[in-house]
Formats: C-alpha cells, sequence, structure tokens
C-alpha cells in the first residue's frame, strides 16, 4: 500500500486587544447589543475614510518581533474584493504584496523533539460583521459591531505534517500571543481562527499535492479532527486513482465530517489593489527597536533558561512556560524554596490538577505561589509527611489558608517524639500477638503490616523513618519475659 505524508499549512486570525477599532474609534467589545459599536466608516458609508489605529501596528511588530520575522519598513493596504451581507464595502482592507513582517518561525516540541515550523508572513486587517441567522421567522440579520475589528493573519509554511504538529504549533501560537500580551486568544468567541489547507503526496515525493482549505475551526480538538478526517477522505480518494479537487471545504463539529463549500478563490479572484484612501506605511526602526526592547522574555528563552539554570526536562520547561502566568508562578515558588524539581512536580500535578478539575486558570488559583514554597518547606523538614501535605494542599485550595496555620490548627504535624511513637508501637504490637510470632518465625514480610497498622494508629503523623527504626528494634529484640 502506497504512503501518504500530509502536508499542511495554517493560516491563523487572532484578534488584537485594542480598545478601538483598526481603522475607526468604535469600540471593540464582544457583546454589545447589534450595530451600538458603529459609525460611518466601519459601516463603509460613502466618503467616509480610514485612519489608521496606531496600536493595531505595534502589537503587529509586537508579534512579528516575537517570531523572528524580517520586517518590511515599507509596507501598504490593499483592497481584497468580494461580496459578501456583511462586508458593506464591498472589500476588505488588509495586506496583500507588501506585509508588514515575512520570514519567521517557530518551534514547536513534538515527542521531545524540536520542529521549527517556518512563517511565510503576518499581516494586518480588519475583520467582517457577523451574520445571524434565524430560521424560524426565517430571515438573516446583519450585526457590524465585528467590522472593522483588528486582526493579525499569520500564515505558515506547509511545513507541518500531522494533526498532533497542527495543533502544537496552535498551541505555541497562541501562547505567544497571550504572553506578549496582544489579544486573548479566545477560540470560543472567535478571536483566535484558524483555517487549514492540506494535501497528501507520496511519501519520497517533494512537490506538493492539491490541497483543500478547511474553515470554521473553533477549537484545537476541530482542528485536529477535521485534520484527521480529511486526511482519511483524501487517502482514499487518492488509493482509487482519483484527483484532489481544490476548494474550501467546511468542518461540521457535530457529524465529524467536511463539506465542499466552493471551489477555491485565487488571488486573482479577490482583484487585489493599493487601497487609494490610506497612505503607504513607513515604519521607522528606532520605532521597531523600541519594541524589540520592551518585549518580556519571550516563551522559548525562557524553555531554554528553565532547563539550564532549573534542570528541568525539556517537557517540564514546557509544561510550565505554557503562559507567562505560570512561569512567574513556578518562578516565585522556587525563589522561596529552591528545589525546582520538587516545584515543579507539584505544580504539574496537584496544582494542575486541582485547577484543571475547576476549570480554572492559573491566574484564578486559589493556592498563592509562596504558599505553596511555604508547604513544600515543612514537607522538607520532616514536620509534615507527603501524604499529610496532599491533605494540607487541598484544605489551602478550599481555604486559601496558609499550610502552617492548617497543620497547627489541627495537629497534623508529625510525630518525631520517641516516647510517643513507642507507646504506639507497643499498643500494636500487643493488639497483634499472632502475626508478632509469625514474624519471629521468619515472616520478616510483616514488617510492612505493622508499619501500615502504626500509621493507621496516628492518623498518618507518625515520622515514618523513625517509626521504622523504632519498631526494627523492638521486633529484633529477644521476648521481654
Ligand atoms: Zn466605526
Amino acid at each position: 500500500m502506497m504512503a501518504f505524508e500530509p502536508v499542511i499549512g495554517l493560516e491563523v486570525h487572532a484578534q488584537l486587544k485594542t480598545a478601538t477599532k483598526i481603522f475607526c474609534g468604535c469600540s471593540t467589545r464582544f457583546g454589545a447589543p447589534p450595530n451600538t459599536h458603529t459609525c460611518p466608516v466601519c459601516l463603509g458609508l460613502p466618503g467616509a475614510l480610514p485612519v489608521l489605529n496606531r496600536k493595531v501596528v505595534e502589537y503587529t511588530l509586537r508579534m512579528a518581533l516575537a517570531t523572528h520575522c524580517r520586517i518590511n519598513s515599507n509596507c501598504r493596504f490593499a483592497r481584497k474584493n468580494y461580496f459578501y451581507p456583511d462586508l458593506p464595502k464591498g472589500y476588505q482592507i488588509s495586506q496583500y504584496e507588501q506585509p508588514i513582517a515575512v520570514g519567521g518561525y517557530v518551534d514547536i516540541q513534538i515527542d521531545s523533539e524540536t520542529r521549527r515550523i517556518g512563517l511565510t508572513r503576518i499581516h494586518m486587517e480588519e475583520d467582517a460583521g457577523k451574520l445571524v441567522h434565524d430560521p424560524e421567522r426565517p430571515i438573516s440579520l446583519v450585526d457590524l459591531n465585528r467590522a472593522g475589528t483588528p486582526l493579525m493573519e499569520i500564515v505558515s509554511e506547509p511545513d507541518l505534517r500531522s494533526p498532533e504538529e497542527a495543533g502544537a504549533y496552535l498551541r505555541i501560537l497562541r501562547s505567544i500571543v497571550r504572553w506578549i500580551d496582544i489579544g486573548d486568544g479566545n477560540m470560543e468567541e472567535g478571536s483566535f481562527r484558524c483555517d487549514a489547507n492540506i494535501s497528501l503526496r507520496p511519501k519520497s515525493q517533494t512537490t506538493l499535492g492539491t490541497r483543500a482549505e478547511i474553515k470554521n475551526l473553533n477549537s484545537f480538538k476541530h482542528v485536529e479532527k477535521a485534520l484527521r478526517y480529511e486526511i482519511a477522505r483524501q487517502t482514499e480518494i487518492l488509493l482509487e486513482g482519483g484527483a484532489i479537487a481544490q476548494e474550501t471545504r467546511l468542518w461540521d463539529p457535530d457529524k465529524g465530517v467536511t463539506h465542499s463549500m466552493r471551489g477555491k478563490e485565487e488571488a486573482h479572484d479577490y482583484r487585489y489593489f493599493p487601497d487609494p484612501d490610506l497612505l503607504p506605511l513607513h515604519i521607522h526602526d528606532r520605532w521597531v527597536a523600541d519594541i524589540r526592547a520592551q518585549l518580556p522574555e519571550l516563551p522559548e528563552e525562557r524553555h531554554a533558561r528553565f532547563m539550564s539554570e532549573h534542570q528541568l526536562s525539556a517537557y517540564d520547561a514546557g509544561v510550565l512556560t505554557g503562559s507567562r502566568e505560570l512561569a512567574d508562578y513556578f518562578e516565585t515558588c522556587v525563589r522561596a524554596f529552591p528545589q525546582p524539581k520538587t516545584a515543579a512536580n507539584w505544580i504539574m500535578g496537584a496544582l494542575l490538577g486541582l485547577l484543571n478539575a475547576q476549570g480554572k486558570t492559573i491566574e484564578e488559583t486559589p493556592v498563592a505561589a509562596a504558599d505553596l514554597a511555604d508547604l513544600l518547606k515543612l514537607i522538607d523538614q520532616g514536620l509534615i509527611s507527603t501524604t499529610i501535605a496532599k491533605t494540607v494542599f487541598e484544605q489551602m485550595a478550599a481555604t486559601g489558608r496558609p499550610p502552617s496555620q492548617i497543620v497547627e490548627e489541627q495537629g497534623l504535624a508529625q510525630v518525631s517524639d520517641s516516647g510517643a511513637l513507642e507507646q504506639a508501637i507497643d499498643q500494636v504490637l500487643a493488639s497483634h500477638p499472632a502475626e508478632l510470632g509469625r514474624y519471629r518465625e521468619g515472616q520478616t514480610k510483616l514488617m510492612g503490616f505493622f508499619v501500615g497498622q502504626i500509621m493507621r494508629a496516628t492518623a498518618g503523623k507518625a515520622n515514618p523513618q523513625m517509626v521504622n527504626r523504632l519498631l526494627k528494634a523492638k521486633l529484633d529484640a529477644p521476648p521481654s519475659d
């Protein structure tokens, strides 16, 4: 059977979190009553002129620098002409021949290997409005609140080879957008959307096969599912000797299939030309240098530093740099408790498990980094066992109180007083004479049974090392009478 290799490229639209739209002063706030955030410019009324929002350029430059792109110091806007009821001007203002940035990359981690995914270009454009269909009446309504919302389109090279890689790439891209604070990356509200181009080719071949474009991918899960479906569909056609149609397909998340939507448009179908209402944009090197200087330490830089400075594995460093807030949390914790591996394990296990179960983000964590560090100190000092620490952690999460207070009030501190422990051991031995006899006849495995009984008798608070030492001495001592 012929083996095919998928070739995938993604076009991501990320909404930029400016207060106002890209070419007018209307608010970009989500969820307002329909058509209340509109003006002659974004309604496309004759004679209204667009004025570029400087913040949109600044935010796009941040992204371009964070993804190693080359900045085009001379770029311009173009009209992309097409008719649709949610596009009152009859064209969308975008960038075509001279985008703001080209030729960058991001690194993704797949099976503990790093793969570099090229970025063809990043450009700025305006969003269209929204059609609301009411099948009851039946009628379609237009809401132009979204028209003119600033978008950044990030186009990747066809470098992705599997649905998993596409998912990893999208996650990295979204984490960068959030990390450098230019967008919320919220897929449910449509502020981070993706179209996927996918074709197959025989494994040894280097030329590209005919591709299909899949639209309407509004979650990471859907992107991966739609690509998997499309790989199966195209493989079947190719194995039967058929040809793939170049077309735009729509993902149906309910049925889990893609449908043909229309033949794929070529660029010439849009009759692009420079927008005469907007001046060519010249970007000063000094401005770019200023923006570069203000960028925070980026995810990949922090990833590398977590591995070198804190000796974390690539996987752990990857999880902990999943967001800037999580990375900050980890470092706050490690500053107070300088055992990075232990801190990483607790954050990735107990903390992320808890947040996941409660559907919360790290910003909403009920356990402060300093409190987690205090808890780890209590374990390290031998004051509580790891088992008790898990209970304390749960109570910290439920009440937001510091660990030492919980341990003290509930008497959870480990019993390290040898007198008290000896008493507990004596009681356990006295109430299990049969097991004691069998131990002394050579069944030394019963040691574990006695330890368990003593831990139970002390509600898990006995210091395990001391129990082991004292118990061994008593068991191996000759009978006292
Ligand atoms: Zn407006």
